[in-house]
């Protein structure tokens, strides 16, 4: 596994991409949710008895492509209660956000794979390239050390370039000219452009 923080990064990040308009706080808190869902087959573990290979175990039926989209179908289902735009909209988000989790969990250097592919196939899928330091499970082993470097991999990995691309669409999408509806002629012509949006945009403003 990555650290919770991790899985977490991707919703966040897609949520900053996609901006408060598209993704309401409660749909964000869905996808964060869903992102780190996958890892509670670990009580199952701890109060079951569950070997780490069980089709239940750790990596086993909650990270698969099945559970991913079973959540998301829960999601889109109460898309309205989670303020999405549309249930297609909600289904997408939270999918995605779930199914990153198996998928960052596949580029870990430790631990079994993930059955991706349950219950067509009990198989454990790794990446072909593994390069995220794989996070220690327990608290004990938390404190012991592990925790750093595997960090520090996460950051370096996911966070940085999540976050990196994340700001970049958001930048990019508030410089984007927007179209003027619904305005007087010689104030359309001034928000044609770039640099003349932002003319355009002033005028409005002081009339
Ligand atoms: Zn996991």
């Amino acid at each position: 596994m990555t650290t919770v923080f991790t899985h977490a990064v991707v919703p966040l990040a897609l949520g900053l991409a996609l901006g408060p308009q598209r993704v309401s706080g409660r749909l964000l808190a869905a996808g964060v949710l869903a992102s780190v869902a996958p890892d509670f087959d670990v009580l199952g573990m701890h109060f079951f008895g569950l070997p780490y290979g069980h089709a239940l175990g750790h990596r086993g039926a909650s990270h698969s492509l099945l559970a991913a989209g079973l959540w998301a179908a829960l999601a889109a289902w109460c898309w309205r209660a989670l303020r999405g735009r549309s249930a297609a909209g909600v289904f997408g988000f939270v999918f995605v956000s779930m199914l990153s989790h198996p998928l960052l969990d596949m580029l870990t250097t430790g631990g079994m794979g993930v059955a991706l592919w349950w219950p067509a196939s009990d198989e454990r899928l790794f990446a072909p390239w593994r390069f995220i330091h794989v996070s220690p499970m327990g608290v004990r082993q938390v404190w012991g050390g592990p925790l750093v470097p595997a960090l520090l991999s996460e950051l370096r990995w996911v966070w940085l370039p999540a976050f990196g691309l994340a700001g970049a669409v958001r930048i990019w999408s508030g410089l984007r000219p927007r179209a003027l509806p619904h305005l007087p002629g010689h104030l359309e012509q001034a928000g044609h452009g770039g640099r003349t949006g932002g003319v355009g945009r002033l005028q409005r403003r002081h009339e």
